[in-house]
């Protein structure tokens, strides 16, 4: 077979100039309390749908210095791809997982003596240390220790040979979705106590990594970032609310630009006359009142193209939307393309992101913001759910 059959139905364009685009600028935000942040960018959720692999070769040569994951598997995926940078775990390691982990030369969120026993016993045996990073609950009742809990856990690690404290952690359960950030700053009191007491408690000289800020708390409070920044959703160019974005500016400050770098197409895999009367799709949810041509579009909710869409979602052909009418089905999705001059056989359609006209004008675009709305969710879980399968493929 040669390459052409092997063409996908459906890829991403993640587009490489608008990451590096949204990390310059976010590096510059970080700065603005005088230091030079790390900067720890999550690609946890297969880079929030971009394509782990390939986004995190984009970000570190943008001038990202870690990168963030969930799970040990991510980590190993990075690592055989050939990437070195530092790699910090944030999420659930079993004892055996935290043991490769220090294998992998991960970092590691820490809330749990028994994964502190095993790792720093595997950094022992590899004569190697075994990096952590306690989590501190701070109102998220999520992940983490709360005061004395994660004091006492420091004072463990700091007499563990083999273990290594580099950082404390906490995370904000209420910053992005609201425009009242009273929580999100007594959450920060209370942070800022329990590291305090960790420092003085464990007579530390030098600070630590302390770490708080998300993309939010990163837009709204760059003053706080402080050593690190570990942020996720404004690094793929998304504002990680409309209430973040209204709040940077009640704060007087102007808003950053961020550029979305995601772009999930498809083709036109057939096209129809439906008469008048009849209907499309399974459950006859939709009924032609008038001669309707129909595109089909070999797309389903097996790609992550949810089925919550059927009736409700737009696409693009021509860089104009078209309307989604009945149910999407596991593989394919049906769209009325009545009056859309552009529709044929094999005409690229855009799911997700903008699209020109054919004339090569500004066309329209479909956001992840407005996929969310119509799927009642927010638009990290429509970029993470978009399948894994799917190509990814790096332009500009
Ligand atoms: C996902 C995640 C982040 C990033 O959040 P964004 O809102 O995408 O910036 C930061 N910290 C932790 C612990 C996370 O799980």
């Amino acid at each position: 077979m040669d390459d052409f059959c092997l063409q996908p139905n459906t890829w991403i364009d993640v587009d490489s100039g608008a990451l590096t685009h949204n990390i310059s600028v976010l590096r510059i935000a970080s700065r603005r309390a005088g230091g030079d942040p790390i900067l720890c960018v999550m690609v946890k959720g297969n880079a929030y749908g971009h394509g782990l692999v390939p986004t995190a070769r984009v970000l570190l040569a943008a001038g990202v210095h870690w990168l963030a994951v969930h799970d040990i598997f991510e980590v190993q995926t990075l690592r055989e791809a050939g990437l070195t940078a530092p790699i910090y775990v944030v999420g659930y390691l079993s004892p055996a997982q935290a043991r490769a982990a220090v294998r992998l030369d991960a970092r590691f969120v820490l809330y749990d003596g028994a994964v502190l026993a095993a790792a720093a016993d595997e950094a022992l045996r590899l004569g190697q240390v075994a990096r952590v990073h306690v989590k501190i609950e701070t109102g998220n009742n999520r992940q983490g220790l709360r005061h004395d809990a994660a004091l006492t856990l420091c004072q463990r690690v700091a007499r563990t040979p083999g273990a290594v404290l580099e950082g404390l952690a906490t995370h904000f359960a209420d910053i992005e979705d609201t425009t009242d950030h009273r929580f999100a700053n007594s959450q920060l009191e209370r942070f800022r106590h329990t590291v305090d007491a960790i420092h003085a408690e464990l007579g530390l000289t030098e600070r630590l990594l302390v770490h708080a800020s998300n993309s939010a708390a990163l837009l709204l409070w760059p003053d706080v970032v402080g050593r690190m920044a570990r942020f996720g959703i404004a690094a793929y160019g998304l504002w990680p609310s409309k209430e973040t974005w209204l709040s940077v500016c009640q704060l007087g400050q102007k808003p950053v630009e961020l550029r979305p770098a995601l772009t999930w197409k498809t083709v036109i895999a057939q096209i129809h006359e439906v008469p008048p009367g009849e209907y499309v799709g399974y459950g006859r949810t939709w009924r032609a009142v008038r001669p309707t041509r129909v595109a089909v579009l070999p797309i389903g909710y097996y790609d992550g193209y949810d089925r919550g869409l059927s009736n409700l979602a737009k696409v693009l052909i021509g860089g104009v939307r078209a309307p989604v009418i009945g149910r999407v089905a596991m593989n394919m999705t049906m769209v009325d393309v009545t009056d859309n001059a552009a529709a044929e056989v094999g005409r690229e359609v855009v799911l997700l992101g903008e699209q020109r006209t054919p004339d090569g004008s500004d066309g329209d675009h479909v956001s992840a913001d407005e996929m969310a709305a119509w799927l009642g969710t927010i638009h990290y879980e429509v970029v993470t759910r978009i399948a894994e399968r799917i190509e990814r493929r790096v332009v500009g």
